[in-house]
């Protein structure tokens, strides 16, 4: 993984400890944590920070293109630092969200043909499948 405050300053963003820690945590998982399990987890190392910080940093991380905010399920957001294109799979029973690779479709692809099909200029896709996860079937 490259220098976390390299990156963030690349963007053009301050680096502060908070930022760090929190872009940092969401870089080394594969669990696309809601705001709230990332506000858990930063508090370990962080105990002052607030909700709010946690919240606006993310939404200043989505902007510079540094993390993914997934729009799954009603309750919240979930948020990914693998900002390429992927589907993911949401358990309606437990709220799991998991990346699907190996799907045999390229959603990259796919942008480039909508985008010669309608015109569009894609900035954003997003495939979300929904079922029940083998470990809540059984
Ligand atoms: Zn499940
Ligand atoms: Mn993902």
């Amino acid at each position: 993984m490259a220098n976390v405050a390299e990156t963030l300053r690349e963007k053009g963003l301050k680096v502060t400890p908070q930022r760090m820690a929190i872009y940092r945590m969401l870089c080394e998982t594969r669990a696309h944590p809601t705001a709230e399990a990332i506000w858990e987890k930063v508090k370990e190392e962080f105990p002052a920070i607030s909700f709010n910080t946690v919240y606006t940093t993310l939404g200043i991380l989505e902007r510079a293109g540094l993390v993914q905010r997934l729009h799954v399920g009603e309750k919240a957001a979930h948020y990914d630092a693998d900002t390429s294109p992927h589907i993911h799979l949401c358990c309606e029973r437990c709220g799991r969200v998991r990346d699907l690779h190996k799907a045999g479709v390229d959603l990259t692809e796919v942008a480039q043909n909508l985008r010669a099909k309608t015109g569009y200029e894609m900035s954003k896709i997003e495939l979300n499948i929904y079922g029940i996860c083998p470990e809540c079937r059984h």
